[in-house]
């Protein structure tokens, strides 16, 4: 391994850099790519943190092997390097440098005998043209390469829109989805789904938690948002359908029918792999596909109509159910709901919460059980939280219901002891 005593510079030098590359005779404009290098951590896993310095000296030797003479290279901490751009023409000039270094970083880099890759997200802005500043210009490419790294784009130019306030979802640090299931720290719970009709438990529906080393367990809402941004939420939708699978299998000694609900996000929907990952989860588990529920969102469903009903048919040819979760919150259309094969309607639970002090929500939803109805879906309402609502879905003619009334969502064990054991032992008497 070769050391080539790169110098290693912090912002402060950063800046003096950028100004003394301005104050160049001829040089009136620059344009700066900041570079996070991704997959570091594998390498030093895989080689140690020898291994991960040689990579990213490879790296500041190809992106400098790129640039023009008077442009400048260097790294500026931990596993960010800084490409400045003398004199850029315009901004898709530095947009087609970032392109030539994305593919330099992605060779794959030899250490010893073996061979290791990483990849990359980037920021880029100009100065003057974007920034007015040396210090602007520092600030916008860190915002951008804060957003590509929360996107998983490969490089995002600065935009106005990067100005705003960022959102709930959007300010959460980056979540290390691989860290917290090597730690083992994601956990399904389960609530039960019953028949109305008749009281009957037809299986559960499976809910991730995030038990936080600092803070004990979390609710989907403030971490799934945060890794719903990235790639991680493949590796999340993987954990969920591995345990909820297995979790299945084994109520499947003790009484047998219960169904599996599991919940996918909206990225899950265009994830190429998504077919293969459920029917190779079914096939490694042997449970019968037709005790898998698949849950979609109403709202992602209409983010793209064609291309999710061409999903969810093949997902429907693995023998799999499939219901419209949260239905009622989004914009679908009436003709849309005709040719969709779901086979459960997920009324959201905002309706029903309020079904017994509103008219207008009890007529909705009466009419939503006759839509579902008229359309072959089983209508499933969520959140019920009291005796009278429940009286009134029964009435209603409404088919499968799930809410704290019958229990809120449970660890593994305690649902199997409550749940299964005792629906196994009624249903054997
Ligand atoms: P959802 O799929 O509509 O799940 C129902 C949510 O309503 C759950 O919240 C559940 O705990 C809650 N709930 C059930 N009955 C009642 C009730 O009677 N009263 C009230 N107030 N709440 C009730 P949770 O577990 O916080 O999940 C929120 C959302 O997060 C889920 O909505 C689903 O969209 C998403 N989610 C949960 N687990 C997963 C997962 O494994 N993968 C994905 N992609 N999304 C998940
Ligand atoms: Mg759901
Ligand atoms: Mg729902």
């Amino acid at each position: 391994m070769s050391d080539p005593a790169i110098p290693s510079f912090r912002y402060s030098l950063l800046l003096r850099e950028i100004n003394n590359l301005r104050h160049t005779d001829g040089i009136d404009s620059v344009a700066l790519v900041l570079i996070r290098i991704a997959g570091l951590r594998a390498v030093n896993a895989n080689f140690g943190y020898l291994g991960g310095d040689h990579v990213l000296e490879e790296m500041v030797r190809r992106i400098t092997g790129l640039a023009r003479r008077q442009d400048r290279v260097f790294p500026v901490h931990g596993a960010t390097l800084a490409l400045l751009i003398a004199n850029p023409l315009n901004e898709s000039h530095a947009v087609l440098a970032a392109e030539r270094v994305i593919r330099e970083v992605q060779m794959p880099v030899t250490i010893e005998t073996s061979r290791a890759r990483v990849n990359a997200h980037m920021g880029v802005s100009l100065l003057p043209g974007l920034a007015t500043s040396t210090d602007e210009l520092l600030r916008q490419c860190e915002k951008s390469l804060r957003a590509a790294r929360r996107r998983d784009e490969t490089c995002i130019v600065f935009g106005p829109e990067l100005d705003k306030p960022e959102t709930d979802a959007a300010s959460q640090a980056i979540f290390d989805v691989d860290g917290a299931l090597r730690q083992d720290q994601f956990e399904l719970h389960y609530q039960p789904k019953l028949a109305l009709a008749s009281g009957q438990l037809l299986g559960a529906e499976a809910l991730i938690r995030w038990r936080c080393p600092d803070n004990g367990l979390r609710p989907p809402a403030e971490f799934l948002p945060a890794i719903e941004q990235t790639r991680g939420i493949r590796s999340v939708l993987r954990f969920c359908l591995n345990a909820a699978l297995r979790t299945a299998c084994e109520w499947r000694e003790r009484a047998s029918g219960l169904s599996v609900a599991v919940n996918l996000s909206p990225a899950n929907l265009t994830d190429p792999d998504l077919v293969d990952v459920v029917a190779d989860a079914l096939e490694i588990w042997g449970l019968p596909p037709d005790q898998l529920v698949l849950e979609v969102t109403e709202t992602a469903l209409m983010d793209d109509p064609k291309a999710n009903g061409r999903t969810l048919r093949a997902l429907r040819k693995l023998g799999l159910r499939l219901a419209i979760d949260d239905f009622g919150t989004g914009y679908s259309s009436l003709a849309y709901l005709r040719t969709i094969p779901a086979q459960e309607l997920k009324i959201d639970r905002s309706f029903i919460a309020t079904l017994e002090k509103s008219h207008r929500d009890r007529n909705i939803v009466a009419s939503v059980i006759q839509l579902g109805h008229a359309v072959n879906m089983q209508v499933v309402a969520e959140g019920i939280e009291t005796l009278e609502v429940l009286q009134t879905l029964v009435a209603m003619y409404c088919d499968i219901g799930q809410g704290y009334y019958f229990s809120k969502p449970l660890p593994a064990d305690e649902f199997s002891d409550r749940w299964v054991d005792q629906f196994g032992r009624r249903a054997r008497a």
